[in-house]
C-alpha cells in the first residue's frame, strides 16, 4: 500500500524574484502580504505535526511560491536549518522546494543535497522558446532542459510545472511541453492554465486586447489531453488548476480566466465522459456501471454531469465500485 503522504507548505512570495512574469503576483496567489518568518515557519510546522495522527504519514517540509534558489545563500541556509531538527528526529523526512530554472547549478545541488532537500520543482512553464519570451520567463527551454538533468543526476526527485494559455500558446505547444517534461524524467507535474491577475502586466495586455485566456471549456479539454499524456508517460500529476485563495474565490483579484475551485474534478469528469458516453448508443432500461475504487465521483462527474447525461437515455443508471479494477478501467451490463 501506498504511504500517505503530506506537505507542510510554507509560502514564500515572490522572494528574490529577479523578474516579473507578467501573469504573476505572487502575493496574491499566495494569498499573503509577508515573507515568513522563523517563529512562523516552526509554529506551523508543529501545527501540522500534531495534527497528524498516522505516524506511518511520510512528512516533507515545502518552501512554496518565488524563487528559492534565488535567495542569498546565507538565507536559504537558514530555512533549511529551521527543519534539520526535524528531519533529525524523523518526524520530517526531507525538504522539497519549488524555484526557477535558471537558478540551479551545481553548487546550489551540493547545498541543497546537504540539508535533505529531497524534491525541486523547477517552474519550467512551457518548453516553447516563443512562449516563454511572450511571458518574460527570463530564461529559456534549454535552461529548464539543463537544470532537470542536474538534479536527476543529484539524484533529488524533479517536478516540472507547466501553465496553459500562456500568450502565445496554442494546443500544440502546451502538448510538445508535456512529451518534453516526460523525456526529461519528472517526477511529477503541476498543470496551472493561465489565469489574469490583478495587478500583473498580463492585465494591461489583456485591457489592451493583446490577451485571451483559455475559456474554462478549453481549459478543461487541454488539460484533459495533456492528463492523458502525462499518464501514459508515467509523470504524477500533483496539481492541476491553481490553489483556490480567497482573492480568487471572491474574484476580487481576478480579472479573467479559467479559474474553477473545482477544475481538477472537471478535468477527471471530462476524462470519464468521453469514456462513458459512447454506452448513450446502446439500448436498454438500466444501466449498471462498476469503475475502481475511488472513481466513482470522477465517473459520475461534477454535479452529476456524466450520470445525467446517461440519464437522459437509460430509465436508471446505477455506479458502484468492483475492487480490482484500476486507473480509468470500467465494466458495465444493460438490463432491457
Ligand atoms: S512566476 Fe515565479 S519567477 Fe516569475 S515572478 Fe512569479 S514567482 Fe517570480
Amino acid at each position: 500500500m501506498n504511504k500517505k503522504h503530506i506537505n507542510i507548505p510554507i509560502f514564500i512570495p515572490e522572494l528574490a524574484c529577479p523578474f516579473q512574469c507578467i501573469y504573476c503576483n505572487q502575493r496574491k496567489i499566495s494569498g499573503q502580504l509577508e515573507v515568513p518568518g522563523k517563529n512562523a515557519i516552526i509554529t506551523t510546522i508543529e501545527t501540522y505535526l500534531q495534527s497528524i495522527t498516522d505516524k506511518s504519514t511520510e512528512v516533507q517540509l515545502a518552501y512554496f511560491g518565488g524563487n528559492f534558489t534565488g535567495i542569498p545563500i546565507s538565507e536559504q541556509e537558514e530555512y533549511l536549518q529551521i527543519v534539520q531538527p526535524y528531519i533529525k528526529s524523523g518526524q520530517i523526512s526531507g525538504i522539497r522546494i519549488s524555484t526557477r530554472p535558471d537558478y540551479i547549478d551545481e553548487k546550489i545541488l551540493s547545498l541543497l543535497k546537504k540539508y535533505h532537500v529531497e524534491s525541486i520543482e523547477l517552474g519550467a512553464q512551457s518548453l516553447d522558446d516563443e512562449v516563454l519570451r511572450l511571458s518574460k520567463r527570463g530564461h529559456l527551454s534549454t535552461d529548464t532542459e539543463q537544470a532537470a538533468n542536474l538534479v536527476k543526476n543529484y539524484n533529488i526527485s524533479l517536478g516540472l510545472q507547466m501553465m496553459i494559455g500562456l500568450p502565445g500558446d496554442i494546443f500544440g505547444k502546451s502538448a510538445y511541453t508535456a512529451r518534453r517534461i516526460i523525456e526529461l524524467g519528472a517526477d511529477n507535474t503541476r498543470i496551472y492554465p493561465t489565469l489574469v491577475i490583478r495587478g500583473t502586466q498580463l492585465e494591461e495586455i489583456y485591457h489592451r486586447g493583446d490577451f485571451s485566456p483559455l475559456s474554462l471549456v478549453k481549459a478543461v479539454e487541454w488539460s484533459a489531453e495533456l492528463y492523458k499524456i502525462f499518464e501514459q508517460g508515467g509523470v504524477k500529476i500533483l496539481k492541476l488548476g491553481l490553489h483556490p485563495s480567497e482573492g480568487l474565490l471572491s474574484g476580487k483579484d481576478l480579472i479573467a480566466g479559467p479559474f474553477h475551485p473545482s477544475f481538477r474534478e472537471l478535468v477527471l469528469t471530462a476524462l470519464w465522459k468521453e469514456i462513458l458516453l459512447p454506452l448513450n448508443n446502446k439500448e436498454g432500461k438500466t444501466l449498471n456501471i462498476w469503475v475502481a475504487p475511488g472513481q466513482v465521483n470522477h465517473a459520475v462527474g461534477y454535479s452529476g454531469s456524466n450520470k445525467k447525461i446517461l440519464l437522459q437515455h437509460f430509465k436508471k443508471v446505477n455506479l458502484k465500485t468492483k475492487d480490482q479494477m484500476t486507473g480509468r478501467e470500467f465494466i458495465f451490463e444493460i438490463i432491457r
